[in-house]
């Protein structure tokens, strides 16, 4: 006897509501998969998976739907679980490791920034003249480094103190980095100098009291050359990151983080040393992670254990300032090594490849429980 029209209805019913548990029972495992793609770093969007699962579900179908209507309403289905994924991972951003499998890293001539050995990084505050460069980088240069930094626009505080030498400490800072074959970090404060830096320098530079100069962001995003940021002298780890943000999402992903001390309360150092911002910024983002110790400092008898501190924490590099003749610097006079001093710090610090951490600091966990409940923009 066939079925009444109630029975058929009834069981409807029931194949309806029984669909509607397998969707959220679904949508719940969709769930339970981001949540491990995040501990253990892999990418959230995979498009081929999402084709794999359908040419299994057409190769298992035997009507009497057709393959077409198979297609289009699983289709449905996975469009509703990327929803799903991207409503959990709102705030998810481009700098996070969930975006990327491996380390980000950064040539620079001869040195891999972010490879299996820290980078040192070493020059005066500033281009003074001809002479403190060369002297400067050639020492440097004889004790292995070959990356110079030195400011040619210079941020200070008063108005009154000397604020660099502009496109012609540029040139002096080039010419001299071509002589001994070094690469160039340098900095760019102004939008309007982006260009003009970019044609001197192989990484710009965004200062402290710039990092949330946002139209600088995006301006330093849309050109070629890797930029080191350094984090805001009172910024959290996540207003950081915005930071790097700004510059990522405008193309430009070779982004270096520096961690250079943060204000506090302390008055021993001129700032303090945020190290564990080191550990936290290289299991959020797969960026290089600096540290320049000298402005965090701004001493230098504690340099050495500074260094080895931020290389065991996972630095990929770190950031010295040192000039030919401290005492007559025309900025950071009391933090600057001269060269013998530079020598010592070196040793003092052992060698890099021993004293850097190579493993890459992946702890097991959920990478959100670091950033702060609260939003980033207020
Ligand atoms: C610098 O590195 O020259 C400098 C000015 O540093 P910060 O922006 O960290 O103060
Ligand atoms: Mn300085």
């Amino acid at each position: 006897m066939s079925p009444t029209i109630e029975e058929l209805r009834s069981e409807l019913h029931y194949l309806n509501h029984a669909i509607l548990k397998l969707l959220n029972r679904r949508a719940r495992v969709v769930t339970d998969v981001l949540d491990v793609k995040r501990n253990e770093n892999i990418p959230l969007y995979v498009p081929q998976r999402e084709m794999e699962m359908i040419r299994d579900l057409v190769g298992q179908n035997s009507g009497p739907f057709s393959d077409d209507t198979i297609r289009h309403l699983f289709k449905e289905i996975f469009h509703a679980s990327v929803g799903l994924m991207e409503d959990r991972s709102a705030g998810a951003m481009r700098t996070s490791r969930a975006f990327h499998l491996t380390d980000q890293v950064i040539e620079l001539g001869t040195e891999r920034l972010g490879g299996d050995r820290p980078v040192l990084v070493a020059g005066p505050c500033a281009v003074e003249n001809e002479d403190q460069m060369d002297i400067v980088a050639r020492g440097l240069s004889s004790a292995g480094v070959s990356i110079l930094r030195a400011g040619a626009f210079k941020p200070r505080s008063s108005p009154y103190s000397f604020q660099g030498l502009g496109v012609e400490g540029l040139k002096i800072l080039r010419e001299t980095a071509d002589r001994y074959d070094m690469r160039v970090i340098t900095e760019v404060m102004d939008t309007r100098a982006v260009e003009i830096v970019g044609e001197y320098a192989d990484v710009l530079q965004i200062g402290t009291r710039n990092m949330y100069n946002y139209d600088l962001l995006r301006e330093v995003g849309r050109q070629e050359k890797p930029v080191l940021l350094k984090r805001g002298f009172s910024a959290t780890i996540d207003e950081f990151l915005a930071s790097a943000e700004y510059i990522v999402k405008e193309g430009n992903e070779r982004v270096i983080l520096c961690e250079r001390g943060i204000r506090t309360f302390e008055r021993q150092t001129r700032n303090t040393l945020d190290i564990s911002a080191v550990p936290i910024l290289r299991r959020m983002t797969y960026l290089p992670v600096m540290v320049d110790i000298s402005h965090a400092a701004g001493r230098k008898d504690i340099l050495a254990p500074l260094g080895r501190a931020a290389l065991a924490a996972g630095a990929s590099g770190l950031m010295v300032e040192v000039h030919p003749f401290p005492a007559v610097a025309r900025s950071d006079s009391q933090q600057q090594l001269d060269l013998d001093e530079f020598r010592h710090f070196l040793e003092q610090l052992g060698p890099l490849e021993k004293v850097g951490s190579k493993r890459p600091l992946l702890i097991s966990g959920n990478a959100e429980t670091c950033s702060a409940a609260q939003p980033l923009d207020h």
